[in-house]
């Protein structure tokens, strides 16, 4: 990932996709020149797909975090609470999932960093499923 310090904008070189900073007036790998209205429509698309990659790596942190209350659920007197805080997850999940995708599923790049974010996306999507049916199947149980 690109990290941003002191002001100064990583992006891709548009013509060598080397990572290259906006205090640069041509690329230092290939030597393309950079003109300044370019280089703002580029830093605003490295800073898009920056911001879609750390929110899909955040949804995945947040399904796989999930799996504690899940299990927790199955411990007597704290499982009731354990429960709320599974409830709250898996209905908060699919909305932020959902939110994902009309953010940021019309980027337009090769970037692997881009595959990577769908990946987390879809992991995420998948983890929530699974902690849905066993929820179901846990509610389930708590009725008979
Ligand atoms: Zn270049």
């Amino acid at each position: 990932m690109v990290k941003i310090a002191d002001g100064i904008r990583t992006f891709r070189c548009p013509s060598c996709d080397e990572y290259i900073n906006d205090s640069m007036d041509s690329c230092k790998f290939c030597n393309t020149a950079l003109d300044n209205a370019n280089l703002s429509s580029l830093v605003e698309k490295q800073d898009n797909l920056n911001s879609a990659f750390n929110a899909a790596n955040n949804l995945q942190i947040m399904a796989i975090t999930a799996i504690i209350p899940m299990v927790l659920t199955l411990l007597p007197f704290i499982g009731i609470f354990a429960l709320f805080g599974y409830l709250a997850l898996i209905v908060i999940l699919p909305v932020k999932l959902i939110l994902w995708k009309t953010k940021f599923s019309n980027i337009v790049t090769d970037d692997k960093d881009y595959k990577t974010a769908k990946s987390f996306w879809r992991n995420a999507l998948i983890i929530w499923a699974v902690l849905l049916m066993i929820l179901i199947v846990n509610l389930a149980f708590r009725m008979i």
